[in-house]
């Protein structure tokens, strides 16, 4: 059991320890006032420590800051470096096509091979580009109410697929709201969302048949509420709903890509109509791609051909650039391989087994979820069964707490929730580094 006062101590003591460790950090801090709250991106104010720690250069699994501190990287990007920072060949490819021409609006030979590659890997075949994962998911859904004349979506309460508008309706005492962190947003979206529970298989059957719902668009592990896995058999009744009902069948794989090679639909099945992967994917340059089956692409041809020409509201000048495709070319040549998976994996599974054991040593009542690569530890008994047991599990104060702890002695989570990677070069030094400083944070919060 830890208590309120335990964690507020833990907290004040680690943001004096981070202030006297840190000490450029609060001078970069302090002048970068061009910056509108101080960051070239807002997002970069959500870590639990009192300013963002500056980084130096990331090289593997390891970071360096600009206050000499050296960090053993389990954020990774938030998933962009999933496989590792900066990998030899993608550094390389990226150096020579840098001096060879950047973005010409044109396709590039090297493409072709990708588009083979992503096949072969993902099992779907036709692909397009985009910038990031929240722009293939917009385009997706647009394709999706396009070619089936539905206005509707439907997705999960508690998801996240990006900057998304039409995927943020969250479920509030079962009643469907628009999430209250969003800006600007001045439709309702409600009229076109609906949302329901993960793994409630009498609400996804009564939803879909109405038969009015353009796509499911779906992580098919949730990972941005905590970790919600699917419960058995949950997955296989989706896709069979979908197809009684004529809804598409959409999985955002941006993050469930690191359950295995190809992603969750390839390790425990089923096949999506379409798939949206992101980040990770371009190895940290801005990339996504989104594909789907050829059922769909002909139905995608013949709604392009009933539109006169011009804007289409799908792509932007910078999609599928000439770096873009290089860097994707690169990574899925020599770095996603079913080799580093099998690296990740074990690491992953190694970092389960230590984390379970200082739990259990500890006496607490929490548990840790795996999604192939991805780990994380909830701070509650049982795994949530949807996003609104795992919303109510949540412990933000607990979770700064234990982030700044551990950031202190070198490591470094992501700041959402408490997510960890293993990447392809992580090492089984730095995972037991983790799971030492996990146990000291136990045992500080305890005292
Ligand atoms: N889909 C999922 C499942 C995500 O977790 C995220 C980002 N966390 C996105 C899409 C959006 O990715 P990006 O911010 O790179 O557009």
């Amino acid at each position: 059991m830890i208590v309120e006062a335990a964690i507020a101590r833990v907290a004040t003591c680690e943001a004096e320890r981070f202030r006297a460790a840190n000490p450029r950090a609060f001078a970069h801090h302090a002048a970068a006032t061009g910056w509108f709250q101080s960051v070239p991106f807002h997002w970069m104010r959500d870590w639990p420590s009192p300013v963002p720690i500056v980084a130096a250069a990331a090289k593997g699994a390891t970071r360096t800051s600009i206050d000499g501190q050296t960090y053993d990287d389990f954020c990774l990007g938030d998933t962009a470096s999933l496989f590792g920072h900066s990998p030899p060949a993608l550094a390389a490819a990226l150096a020579q096509q840098a001096s060879e021409g950047l973005s010409y609006m044109l396709p590039t030979e090297r493409g072709v091979a990708l588009s083979q590659r992503l096949a072969a890997m993902f099992g779907l075949p036709l692909w397009q580009v985009t910038t990031t994962a929240s722009e293939a998911n917009r385009a997706v859904i647009r394709w999706c109410r396009g070619i089936s004349g539905r206005a509707k979506i439907l997705t999960f309460n508690g998801a996240y697929h990006g900057a998304v508008d039409d995927a943020f309706v969250d479920l509030k005492d079962a009643a469907p709201v628009m999430r209250a962190s969003l800006i600007g947003q001045v439709h309702d979206l409600r009229d076109t969302t609906t949302v329901i529970e993960f793994n409630d298989e009498a609400a996804l059957a009564a939803a879909l048949h109405a038969r009015d719902i353009a796509c499911v668009l779906a992580e098919p592990v949730m990972t941005n509420v905590g970790m919600v896995c699917d419960a058995p058999g949950y997955l296989t009744t989706l896709r069979q709903l979908c197809d009684e009902t004529g809804t598409l069948l959409v999985f955002d794989e941006t993050h469930s890509v690191s359950s295995g090679y190809g992603g969750h639909g390839v390790a425990h099945g089923p096949t999506p109509d379409l798939m949206v992967v992101g980040k990770s994917i371009g190895g940290g340059v801005p990339c996504a791609v989104y594909g789907f089956s050829a059922g769909v692409a002909a139905r995608m041809a013949a709604l392009n051909q009933s539109r006169p020409p011009g804007h289409s509201g799908i792509g932007t000048t910078l999609s599928a650039n000439a770096l873009a495709i290089t860097a994707m070319d690169a990574m899925l040549s020599d770095v996603i391989t079913p080799t580093a998976y099998d690296h990740m994996l074990r690491g992953a599974a190694r970092l389960v087994a230590g984390l379970a054991a200082e739990i259990a040593a500890a006496g607490l009542d929490w548990h840790v979820t795996q999604v192939g690569a991805r780990v994380e530890f909830l701070t509650c008994p049982t795994p949530p069964r949807n996003g609104g047991e795992a919303k109510a599990a949540m412990h933000p104060e607990l979770e700064a707490a234990i982030h700044l702890f551990l950031a202190n002695r070198g490591i470094l989570l992501a700041p959402f929730h408490n997510m960890m990677l293993v990447s392809p070069v992580t090492g089984d030094d730095q995972i037991d580094r983790l799971v030492g400083g996990f146990a000291d944070c136990t045992k500080a919060l305890k005292e």
